[in-house]
């Protein structure tokens, strides 16, 4: 009895650890937008919204000479018609090693969720491609319009190989009446260890040129280091 028994457990264990293998190999059948950095530590990241929507958009010089002079680690998430308008500046940031340029659709559609399954695949490989063209270099990340998502639109984004990347909480820079002052309150009272911060840089972010180095400042006091995403993030 004890020998069959013992018989069956040896044929049984190698299933459940081959089991065990596949699931803990396999990726996740659908990951999850992320909010906030993977690592531990008193780390933070950067991240800026490049998009247009009706008027022309460009780069506000103020944060992007700022970043580049500092040499900080930041994140751009471009969109399609303020990546063809601002091709050049793009092309020098791909230079730096310390900024990363991902992907924020084509034509950004402030509800992506409403379109269908492949008006979601252009507008996410169009922009891919024609960021490519510009950086030479594949965004990995991918950030909806407005923040707009459902679970088959995620699904679809995540299909074609992009980690989406979004915020822990929302700056509110886009507010022509916040204060330098304001929004600098604002950010370090709600940033924490991990935070994903998001400003815009494309001329929306009133008060962002004058708040940046004041934030960046006191975050460093505090022991924050600024990292890309692909350092923070755990694939
Ligand atoms: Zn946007």
């Amino acid at each position: 009895m004890m020998i069959r028994k013992c018989g069956r457990r040896v044929f049984v264990m190698p299933v459940l650890i081959l089991l065990a293998c596949i699931i803990v190999s396999s990726p996740p059948v659908s990951a999850e937008v992320v909010t906030r950095l993977a690592l531990p530590g008193r780390i933070v990241a950067l991240t800026f919204d490049a998009c247009e929507t009706k008027t022309p958009s460009y780069f506000d010089e103020s944060i992007l000479s700022y970043l580049l002079r500092e040499k900080i680690p930041f994140t751009v998430f471009v969109g399609g018609k303020f990546a063809r308008r601002n091709k050049v500046r793009l092309a020098e940031l791909a230079g730096y090693d310390f900024v990363e340029i991902e992907n924020h659709s084509m034509n950004h559609e402030l509800h992506m969720e409403r379109l269908n399954d492949t008006e979601i695949m252009r507008e996410v490989k169009d922009n891919e491609g024609l960021i490519q063209d510009i950086i030479k270099r594949t965004p990995h990340y991918f950030r909806f319009p407005g923040g707009n998502f459902d679970a088959r639109s995620l699904r679809v984004v995540e299909d074609l190989g992009y980690e989406v990347v979004h915020w822990s909480f929302a700056a509110g820079d886009d507010n022509r009446d916040l204060t330098p002052e304001e929004l600098t309150l604002w950010v370090l009272s709600k940033t924490k260890p991990g935070s994903i911060l998001i400003f815009h840089i494309n001329g929306r972010g009133y008060a962002t040129g004058r708040a940046l180095p004041g934030i960046v400042d006191a975050l460093r006091k505090k022991h924050f280091t600024f990292v890309n995403l692909t350092h923070a993030l755990a694939k």
